[in-house]
């Protein structure tokens, strides 16, 4: 198992489930057992969860694993069944789990200013949460889900805010236009700023940022500045090992790769979607929890297993206290109706379809209606 956090943890939950009772080594780069991220941008953030109650294994959890953790996977040797290890180890193995997850992309020409922040790992939420703790004006590049998160905290911690985004509305790409437009709007309720349509050049500082320059020649004072820009799969390890891979480890739709014996898992793995006759790369976190079992199935039955449809991908957020749901796939629906509640209240349930039939499904603070409609997307998409 390479990759020690939700995927990689559901993956070895699976083999053991599945009745695999042989030698199980979970390879991490990170030292922390695994822990959620979700609260890293929400709870943890605000300073009302604390690091014990990240853990995503429980307390009397044995899964007879050997953990080596704070080593990082460098290479995978398909032919000699080997995994090399940073710190030149080898690690023997009859197959391979990978589940390397993504990492948060970067401002090029921002790293080493004090005051610049992305957030992937509990190190960068402890980083981020002390230096929220000293105070002053937040910017923060990138209106997606992230960046919203991290903006609806700090507004509730009391800071100054502005969100920049470089698409003419926020969450478009998810969500489409008209319901993108719905849920950023969320900042604009609370008084935080948001600046749409612009690109950022740069930022100004000399050890310690100050501003977050943009392309229309407008600077913005900045004492704390995070970066939320989407994330790119940790596959860079996996060059040169004869693995297909295109935006992240390329698989079917039951988590096979182009290579015997390894299964894809979780963020780094662009999954055949069947219904939609191409490859998806989802980052989400119940996509990481759930289809592990299928990938597992297929690694124990040497790829003899014939995959299921999944269900639609989902995923929630938590933004100034308002409870988003989404379900499905925005792209390509011809029409969204808002089918209960009311925009101008955020409180709304919106159905996508396509020439007639839901695609997709959004909730603001609409749990139950929501988790209906879910379940008859589910229905229909199998
Ligand atoms: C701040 C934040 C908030 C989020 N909020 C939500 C939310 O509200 N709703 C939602 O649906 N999803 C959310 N997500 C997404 C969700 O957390 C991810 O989809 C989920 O963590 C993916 O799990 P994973 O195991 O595939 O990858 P990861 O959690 O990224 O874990 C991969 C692990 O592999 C390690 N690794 C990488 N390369 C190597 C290597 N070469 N060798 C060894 N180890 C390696 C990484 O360091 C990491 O520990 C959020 C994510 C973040 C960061």
């Amino acid at each position: 198992m390479v990759g020690a956090s939700l995927a990689g943890l559901s993956a070895a939950r699976s083999l053991r489930k599945q009745g695999y009772d042989g030698r199980l080594v979970v390879i991490g780069d990170e030292l922390h057992r695994p822990y959620d991220r979700p609260p890293l941008s929400k709870e943890f953030l605000a300073g009302t969860l604390g690091e014990a109650e990240l853990a995503l294994e429980t307390d009397d959890e044995d899964l007879a694993a050997e953990w080596l953790l704070g080593v990082r996977a460098t290479g995978l040797d398909h032919a000699a069944r080997a995994l090399w290890l940073a710190d030149g180890r080898e690690v023997r193995a009859d197959g391979v789990v990978i589940a390397t997850g993504a990492a948060a992309r970067t401002l090029p020409g921002s790293e080493g200013l004090v005051g610049v922040h992305t957030l992937r790992t509990l190190d960068d939420a402890r980083a981020l949460r002390d230096e929220l703790a000293r105070g002053g004006r937040l910017v923060v590049i990138g209106g997606g889900f992230i960046g919203a998160e991290v903006a609806s905290t700090a507004y509730a911690l009391g800071h100054d805010v502005t969100v920049v985004e470089a698409a003419p509305t926020p969450l478009a790409g998810p969500l489409g236009e008209t319901m993108g437009a719905i849920v950023s709007a969320l900042h604009a309720d609370h008084g935080v700023r948001l600046v749409c349509g612009v690109g950022v050049k740069g930022l100004s500082g000399e050890t310690r940022v100050d501003a977050v320059l943009l392309e229309d020649g407008r600077s913005i004072p900045a004492d704390i500045v995070v970066v939320g820009v989407g994330a790119r799969p940790n596959v860079e390890w996996l060059e040169g090992a004869g693995i297909a891979l295109d935006n992240g480890v390329k698989c079917g739709a039951d988590g096979r790769t182009s290579l015997a014996g390894v299964v894809a898992v979780g963020d780094c793995a662009n999954w055949y979607d069947p219904r939609a006759g191409f490859h998806r790369r989802v980052e989400h976190w119940t996509g990481a929890r759930e289809r592990p079992d299928a990938a597992i199935a297929t690694l124990l039955a040497g790829g003899a297993v014939e995959p299921g449809v999944p269900r639609p991908p989902y995923f929630w957020s938590d933004q100034y206290g308002v409870k988003i749901q989404f379900a499905g796939h925005a792209a390509g629906a011809d029409t969204v109706t808002i089918e209960a509640g009311a925009a101008d209240d955020r409180d709304v349930l919106a159905v996508y379809r396509r020439a007639g039939d839901p695609v997709a499904v959004l909730g603001m603070n609409q749990p139950r209606l929501f988790m209906r409609w879910r379940k008859q997307l589910a229905a229909t998409a199998s």
